[in-house]
């Protein structure tokens, strides 16, 4: 009773309130009620390579990486991508909620625990510079800070550069948005890293993972994981 008491002192004192529904919450390390949590989209039985949701749990990959495999060779999400995380993920990129980025590094280090061994550095996924001036920042590197900092890896922002501005290729359908960004990144110098985990916020087709990764395997990286903090359901894919 004396520690119910103390918690809603403590919750009322750090004035910590959840995310989406505001109501006061007791444990100071959380950002969400426990109700919220409970909603949040989760995949519960993902593709190992691609992070796709799976419709059973009998097969470890889906049909697309068993025919044509991805050049990035595993995929962490913390979420799926859908509301309420589609709604936070829009404050924080369209609405500059930046206060939203350690909040989604915090679950995407819940979910991914101890990184591979062979994972030497983070690359956090390279905005055009138009886009960069348009949106004031680049939500990646905003994502990979607090990450690189727990686990101690470098963030590689001087390896690769976006040669064209493809981001506004939402709008094309799925196999257009492969071939557009086919030449999109350009390695600046070789790489000093065997083992790279890309950062990126938002995973729908894959196709940005796919040809990043590809372009850091032509400059000698063995082994790339795509660390995302939702990943959606190919069939979402808009
Ligand atoms: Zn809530
Ligand atoms: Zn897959």
């Amino acid at each position: 009773m004396v520690y119910n008491w103390l918690k809603s002192v403590l919750s009322f004192v750090s004035g910590r309130h959840c995310l989406l529904c505001h109501h006061s919450i007791d444990e100071l390390a959380d950002d969400l009620c426990p109700e919220c949590q409970h909603d949040l989209p989760v995949v519960r039985q993902a593709c190992q390579q691609c992070g796709a949701s799976l419709e059973t749990g009998f097969l470890s990959h889906c049909g697309n990486c068993i025919t044509a495999p991805p050049a990035y060779d595993r995929v962490f999400s913390a979420y799926g991508y859908a509301n309420p995380i589609r709604q936070l993920m829009t404050a924080y990129k369209f609405q500059q909620q930046l206060s939203l980025a350690p909040i989604f590094a915090r679950a995407l280090l819940a979910r991914i625990k101890q990184p591979d061994s062979r994972i030497e550095a983070l690359l956090p996924v390279p905005l055009h510079p138009a886009r960069l001036r348009q949106r004031g920042f680049n939500q990646a590197i905003e994502l990979a800070r607090p990450i690189a900092q727990a686990y101690q890896k470098p963030m590689l922002l001087k390896l690769i550069r976006r040669k064209r501005n493809t981001e506004t290729q939402s709008n094309l359908p799925a196999k257009h948005r492969a071939k557009n960004l086919r030449g999109a990144f350009e390695c600046l110098q070789p790489p000093d890293y065997k083992g790279v985990a890309i950062i990126d916020d938002v995973m729908t087709t894959g196709s940005t993972a796919d040809e990043l990764a590809r372009t850091l395997k032509l400059n000698g990286v063995d082994y790339v994981e795509v660390w995302c903090v939702a990943r959606a359901h190919p069939k979402n894919n808009t």
